[in-house]
């Protein structure tokens, strides 16, 4: 996505929220809101608006301010702090209007930076409010935040994140952006502690990801690498009545957003990753990696796929020129060289897809796990690698204890009976047996009402 679309689509929201975005400074003239404005340096409306009460009903006007007294002027607003500039400030514009533009305040943006304590924000929100003008950005504190939360700019200069906004915005929307991002930055993404919960925006937001990501190292660990082995991870998401997908091998979207971010994350720090021919066929998924991948190439995809059954439309196929991408089959149909599966086993190649022929165990055929970590470790030397299913391949490894660690995200939906189980057949008939293979449990984690229990052996 584009930053200008990105913006817009944060603009669109924004102004969903707030159906008429504006100062919160009270005033009824510019000249009024001038003063305010100036008031409002470090200091909040709120404050500004109890002390321009009395204010402007000792001051009616501009004439009345350039004749005031500096010191009066500075016990009326000690309360918005900085009141000895303030004053002066005031004071001195005052007189500038009354001399040189009579008694108007000015409404172009080069004759109100001639102004003591105008600058460009002030002069913005002036032309923005009173004059309907859009000569340029205001940027405070708020928008500073939220311009650099949202990756609209890298800089700390409040010119230059202007000069950025300008680039990314239409002038027609340029008055209400200012208002807009304040609103937000004072109710919702505040300095300290913002309402991430709560925010509509986190998609788009650059500091929600960096701390997202942080947390999941902080929670979860990094994943050592041992040298000796591959480290496997097992990772599936389910209902809470232990499925992976409906009846229809429906799948998609079981878990939330947030913890599709984590398990691409998982893929990022894997050198390969791991499924069955039926994950292909029924989810037709890439296989690839979002979010998190930074100048790094995608993990290894490897399916294991016993009888050659991938369909050649499939997504795999179509992106394996761009994603290195293995298939170990039953060794057995290589040999056979029947008609079919040498033509299969062409174009296959031609797509850059390594075919790999492997034994089966002669208990359930399929194929033998450790002569494909065999193959990866030594041939490839893949030293992570992550296995996402689907369910026989799950359980195949959980049964013979191939795995370092098991992420299981837990939707909690109910699927029913019919739908298709994560862990398969176990033959476990005593609990005392179930419990002799318990798993020890790491972390829990609530991604909005998601959970990821992180286990071991
Ligand atoms: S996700 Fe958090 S930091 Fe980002 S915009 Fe929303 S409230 Fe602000």
């Amino acid at each position: 996505m584009s930053i200008k679309d990105k913006a817009y689509k944060i603009l669109k929201k924004l102004k969903n929220i707030y159906k008429n975005p504006k100062t919160e400074l009270n005033y009824s003239t510019p000249f009024e809101l001038l003063v305010a404005t100036i008031l409002s340096a470090q200091c909040t409306d709120k404050r500004v608006n109890t002390v321009t009460i009395e204010l402007f009903k000792k001051y009616k006007n501009v004439y009345d301010f350039a004749k005031a007294n500096q010191k009066d002027i500075e016990k009326e607003i000690k309360s918005c702090g900085f009141f000895h500039n303030k004053a002066k400030s005031i004071i001195e514009t005052s007189k500038r209007i009354v001399d040189f533009y009579n008694g108007q305040v000015p409404d172009e943006m080069e004759e109100l930076l001639t102004l003591r304590g105008v600058a460009r924000k002030t002069a913005n929100i002036i032309l923005s409010s009173c004059f309907d003008k859009a000569q340029g950005i205001a940027v405070d504190t708020h928008v500073k935040r939220l311009s650099k939360r949202f990756c609209f700019t890298k800089s700390e200069n409040p010119d230059l994140i202007e000069k950025d906004l300008m680039n990314i915005f239409d002038r027609k929307d340029w008055n209400s952006i200012n208002y807009l991002l304040v609103n937000y930055g004072r109710y919702v993404c505040k300095a300290i502690n913002p309402r991430c919960d709560f925010c509509e925006l986190h998609e788009y937001c650059c500091h929600f990801k960096e701390k997202n990501k942080k947390e999941l190292k902080h929670i979860f660990g990094i994943e050592k690498k041992i040298d000796n082995k591959i480290f496997i991870t097992i990772k599936f998401a389910q209902s809470l009545d232990g499925k992976i997908a409906t009846k229809s091998y429906e799948s998609k979207w079981i878990s939330n957003e947030k913890c599709l971010e984590f398990a691409h994350k998982l893929r990022s720090e894997n050198d390969a990753i791991l499924v069955g021919i039926n994950t292909v066929i029924h989810d037709d998924p890439i296989l690839n990696v979002r979010f998190f991948q930074k100048n790094k190439k995608s993990p290894i995809r490897i399916i294991l796929d016993g009888n050659l059954k991938i369909p050649k439309n499939s997504k795999i196929v179509k992106t394996s020129k761009i994603i290195k991408t293995l298939i170990f089959c039953n060794v057995n149909i290589l040999k056979k060289n029947e008609i079919g599966t040498l033509k299969k086993i062409n174009e296959l190649k031609k797509n850059k897809i390594k075919i790999i022929g492997i034994k089966t165990c002669k208990k359930n055929n399929a194929l033998d796990l450790n002569e494909v970590l065999n193959y990866l470790y030594k041939k490839l030397r893949i030293k992570t690698l992550l296995v996402e299913g689907g369910g026989e391949i799950i359980t195949n490894f959980y049964k013979k204890f191939l795995f370092d660690k098991i992420f299981v995200i837990i939707n909690p939906i109910f699927i029913g009976n019919d739908g298709i189980s994560a862990i398969k057949n176990l033959n476990i008939d005593k609990i005392e047996i179930a419990k002799g293979k318990k798993l020890k449990l790491i972390g829990v984690k609530n991604f909005d009402d998601n959970f990821i229990f992180e286990l071991s052996k």
